[in-house]
């Protein structure tokens, strides 16, 4: 007797109650996601692909120490400084790119390496480095995933000029590294009078 009901079941039921978890599934929200035709937003603070900044004149903010570089635990990031110049352009290499005395003259991100961790953006000490939203990574060769300088650099927005050019801003590296220019814009007439 019980093996006959066991038999009903397995015969009859089942099979409904399998059809009824594809049913209540049919009239369900969908879950799934159009990628890529549709780019769904991260968190504000997801660690993507990473961008140099610039100052507000469009000079570099990144002055090629290598402390990013350092910290990576990855090895991924390779940077070589270069001396900045002041004054007619001789050459390439030559002319300011940065406040102060050195600029990255070769930045470059593996990201065949690079696990996004952000410690090499903590190690920046001028915040030229940070992290953008940016996640589209993939590619189907190695050399396009090894970012240079000119693919991580910001763009340039309205009132910046494309360096090597003299500081716009400020008249010391001190000025741009402290903010002092913004004090002395925001409030002219208060730094004049208390002079
Ligand atoms: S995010 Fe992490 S792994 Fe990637 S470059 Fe920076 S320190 Fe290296
Ligand atoms: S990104 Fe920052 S830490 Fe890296 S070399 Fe430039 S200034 Fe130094």
């Amino acid at each position: 007797m019980a093996e006959e009901s066991r038999g009903i079941k397995e015969t009859l039921w089942d099979p409904v109650a399998g059809f009824g978890v594809t049913f209540r599934t049919m009239f369900r929200k969908v879950v799934t996601e159009q990628y890529p035709f549709e780019k769904q937003p991260t968190a504000p603070r997801f660690h993507g692909r990473h961008q140099l900044n610039r100052w507000p004149d469009g000079l570099e903010k990144c002055i090629g120490c290598e402390l990013c570089a350092w910290a990576c635990p990855a090895d991924a990031i390779y940077v070589e400084g270069a001396d900045n110049v002041d004054g007619p352009l001789e050459g390439e290499e030559s002319g300011r790119f940065s406040p102060g005395e050195r600029y990255g003259r070769v930045y470059q991100i593996n990201y065949l390496r690079c696990i996004l961790c952000g410690l090499c953006i903590e190690a920046c000490p001028t915040r030229a480095l940070t992290m953008t939203n940016e996640y589209e990574l993939a590619d189907d060769n190695r050399k396009d995933l090894i970012y240079e300088k000119s693919d991580l650099l910001a763009p340039l927005l309205p009132g910046m000029v494309q360096p090597p050019h003299e500081m716009l801003i400020g008249e010391t590296d001190g000025d741009y590294y402290r903010g002092e220019f913004k004090a002395r814009a925001e409030a002219p007439e208060q730094q004049e009078g208390g002079q």
